[in-house]
């Protein structure tokens, strides 16, 4: 379902990504660990255009970016549709209420009518538990209660693929179970996810492959079992023994 070949991303002078390759297959689920500033972050925004890499392709679906031959903006708004993104703080609009921050983007960005955006909203906030708290505003929940309308939102964008970029590690511990727990029942139900996380233990749960990035490279990728209990790069070794 994607495909990424040899992604370059600087920022002035700093390489970032040096030449990343990845191959998700549709409904898996695929972990990226790796040090601070190893550039986990700045790939995942590059797989939906928020970051525009100098070099490489980025193909979704049927959707394909050569960042390499400048590409166009109605192209970029077009890969940037086939993902739905859930960031490590939530950017909710704080003055809407939950069912009002969902349909948002059905509404205003792909034209759903007021109606059905607000019938399916229900089912989504149904997804992540959430319900009861349709006419809550953000301000009245908990952390993880915000990840979650913040993981609906993304689904009612209806995207092919879920990105989750260390979507507990803002979170108070008690509620980092909940999203964990909504993010493995997607995986469940087949949604094809790459989450770049530092929860070790949950990557090794549903992970279907693990990519350990270091310096804006992949050092290592395989099962969850190969890089996480028997990894063959003694960086890899070095990182796990100091998160794990
Ligand atoms: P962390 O685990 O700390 O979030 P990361 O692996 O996600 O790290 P990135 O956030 O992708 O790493 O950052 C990689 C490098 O690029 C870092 O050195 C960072 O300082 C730098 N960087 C990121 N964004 C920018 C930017 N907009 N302008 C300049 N440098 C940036």
């Amino acid at each position: 379902l994607l495909t990424v070949r040899n992604l370059h991303k600087a920022y002035g002078p700093k390489k970032v990504l040096k030449g990343v390759d990845l191959d998700v297959p549709a409904g898996t689920v695929t972990a990226m660990i790796g040090p601070s500033g190893s550039g986990k972050t700045t790939f995942l925004r590059s797989l939906n255009a928020l970051e525009i890499p100098e070099l490489g392709i980025v193909s979704i679906d049927q959707v394909s970016v050569d960042y390499g031959a400048s590409p166009k903006k109605p192209a970029l708004r077009q890969l940037r549709a086939q993902s739905g993104m859930v960031f490590q703080s939530h950017n909710l609009f704080p003055h809407r209420t939950v069912l009002e921050n969902i349909i948002e983007g059905p509404v205003y960005a792909k034209g759903i009518d007021k109606t059905n955006a607000t019938e399916q909203a229900h089912e989504y906030l149904k997804q992540v538990g959430l319900s009861e708290f349709a006419d809550r505003y953000p301000g009245q929940l908990s952390g993880g209660q915000q990840q979650r309308v913040g993981i609906a939102r993304a689904l009612a964008l209806e995207p092919k693929l879920l990105l989750f970029d260390e979507p507990t590690s803002a979170l108070d511990p008690e509620t980092v179970g909940d999203v964990l727990g909504v993010m493995r029942d997607l995986a469940e139900q087949g949604w094809t996810i790459v989450v770049v996380t530092h929860e070790i233990a949950f990557a090794r749960d549903i992970a279907d492959q693990v990519l350990f990035l270091d310096e804006g490279v992949v050092a290592e990728r395989g099962s969850a079992a190969d890089v996480l209990d028997t990894p063959s790069n003694p960086r890899t070794r070095q990182f796990l023994g100091r998160v794990l």
